[in-house]
């Protein structure tokens, strides 16, 4: 839940979370709509169908019982090196390092590492250094020390609070006065862009709604029928007759952006009353859409239009 989302925000969700699926049993047997709903408003959906898929492994091959090592660990789904090592480190006391966003700042720091800390082949480097240094009794205490001062010492934006900092006296970049030279990044890739017309679609008292493809992008999560047909309004009423749509009161409502690791899209809103039933949407009411139906948050014009009075 912690992935690219602060701790504050987390919370709530963490709470409810763990007040309807308690145990890993519960999270294996849980209804995949009702896990969507759950999560809903955290995004990055597919952290939770491998939390789930996780949960099904742990009860099939590992009797209910999550595994200590982290070479087990990282055999589930969705656990990669950081997860693995945090939890065999500071859950099992496994003395391996756990490499985050911070650890890498404060090692690059420290050392004046010049490599490009986004390169796997730096991460593995550095993991490697700190596999020599890691004191054995206390592996999970040296890792949340390490997470912890990167987060609220040796900031990620603006000056590190190099005077107020434990290790000041070892740190290359602090004698140098070149904390803020590192950590190294090579340039990221950029975006691709997409447009996408979006459709708010009324019939009587209900909406249609869409489940999507059940892998890539949002996969298995409801969204409003859509089309990469263009943005003008033109494109997009062909793009809706396309799908098998007979509507009246054709407009465009809004627009909006959503940003995805790799995808940006540029969206505009259109509603229209539908005369019949499409076969491909489902057609839900707004008590409906609010309870039951996890929409993504790219979707989240459409939801505050239909719920909002
Ligand atoms: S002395 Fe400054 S740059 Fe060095 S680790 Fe501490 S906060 Fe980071």
């Amino acid at each position: 839940m912690l992935q690219q989302t602060r701790m504050e925000a987390v919370l709530p969700y963490y709470r409810r979370f763990m007040e309807e699926l308690p145990t890993v049993a519960d999270l294996a047997a849980c209804d995949s709509d009702r896990l969507h709903k759950l999560w809903q408003g955290l995004g990055y959906y597919s952290r939770v169908r491998n939390l789930q898929k996780a949960a099904k492994t742990v009860m099939d091959v590992y009797g209910g019982e999550i595994p200590h090592a982290r070479a087990e660990l990282l055999q589930l789904p969705g656990i990669g090196d950081y997860t693995a090592s945090a939890i065999a480190s500071i859950v099992f006391h496994e003395p391996v390092p756990a490499v985050d966003g911070n650890v890498l700042r404060v090692f690059s720091r420290l050392t004046e590492y010049e490599g490009d800390v986004l390169k796997q082949s730096s991460r593995a480097e550095i993991r490697n250094a700190l596999l020599e240094v890691i004191p054995h009794d206390r592996a999970g205490d040296f890792n949340q020390a390490m997470m912890e001062l990167g987060a609220t010492v040796c900031l990620p934006a603006g000056a590190p609070l190099c005077s107020a900092c434990p290790l000041q006296n070892l740190c290359k970049a602090n004698a140098s006065g070149k904390a803020q030279v590192f950590p190294v990044k090579g340039k990221k890739k950029e975006r691709k862009k997409q447009n996408l017309a979006v459709f708010i679609l009324k019939m009587g008292d209900r909406y249609a709604i869409h489940k999507r493809e059940n892998s890539g992008l949002l996969a298995s999560l409801w969204e409003f029928p859509n089309s990469l047909a263009g943005l003008g309004s033109k494109q997009a009423e062909q793009a809706l007759k396309k799908m098998g749509a007979n509507f009246v009161g054709f407009r465009q409502i809004g627009r909006s952006r959503h940003l995805f690791t790799h995808i940006e899209w540029e969206m505009r809103w259109y509603e229209a009353e539908l005369d019949e039933i499409v076969a491909d949407f489902v057609f839900v009411t707004k008590e409906e859409l609010k309870q039951i139906y996890s929409v993504p948050s790219a979707f989240s014009f459409g939801v505050r239009y239909i719920l909002l009075p």
